[in-house]
């Protein structure tokens, strides 16, 4: 008998790019989330589900229990603070860097500057270490439209080709921190299912490597 196991994963990106690491590990999900409606998706062992959550959740449902262990962006992490969990490995996976972007030049413009964004903890952090006076205005979404507009001097976001900030007129102007899927574990979990939560670890782990060389 198996420990039930439910994984907390994100649609698109994530979702995709964990599929091949879990069926390493034996794990396939049987259910595909682009035609399905359903949120609690069968795999092919009968004792464990994947949950599809928003990006922001995965980390909650995994401080709380709800999710045995998930996958969520370091991004999502630095916001949430890592409480009630274990980041256990850097699967390497739907890379980007977290950015301070905006018109060039605009970062001098002002001593105190309006910077949108979601990433509200990361951004007030980084300034701060800084020494330099921000005002943070709180967005959900299409960021690159706050300076166009003048809701704010620049932006805080994550950026993967730069190809969406140069449609907007806008640029990388610093770079904050590279950012990387992470698995994260429940604490409880990790004492209460340890053995195979370790072997499953390990052998993404081991999975991870190999890729890392091959590339
Ligand atoms: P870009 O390739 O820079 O034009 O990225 C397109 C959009 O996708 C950006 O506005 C980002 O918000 C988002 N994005 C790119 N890479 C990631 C990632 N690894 N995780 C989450 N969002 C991303």
């Amino acid at each position: 008998m198996h420990d039930k196991l439910t994984i907390a994963l994100s649609k698109g990106r994530i979702f995709k790019e964990t599929l091949p690491l879990l069926r390493h590990v034996g794990i396939e999900c049987v259910d595909d989330p682009e035609t399905s409606r359903k949120l609690i998706l069968d795999t092919n062992l009968p004792d464990v589900k994947i949950v599809l959550l928003r990006a922001s959740d995965v980390p909650t449902y995994v401080q709380y229990g709800a999710a045995d262990f998930g996958v969520a962006g370091k991004d999502v992490l630095m916001e949430h603070g890592g409480e009630g969990l274990y980041e256990l490995l850097d699967l390497r996976i739907a890379r980007c860097r977290l950015m301070v972007a905006g018109r060039p030049g605009v970062l001098d413009t002002r001593a105190r500057l309006r910077v949108a964004t979601k990433y509200v903890e990361s951004a007030r952090r980084y300034f701060a270490e800084q020494g330099r006076q921000v005002e943070i205005i709180k967005l959900y979404g299409s960021m690159e439209l706050a300076p166009l507009v003048d809701l704010a001097d620049c932006i805080v976001d994550v950026v993967d080709t730069g190809n969406t900030l140069r449609a907007n007129g806008l640029e990388p102007l610093e770079h904050m921190a590279d950012i990387s899927s992470r698995l994260i574990v429940n604490r409880a979990s990790m004492k209460l299912k340890h053995a195979r939560l370790q072997q499953m670890v390990d052998r993404i782990a081991s999975c991870v490597n190999q890729e890392g060389e091959k590339a």
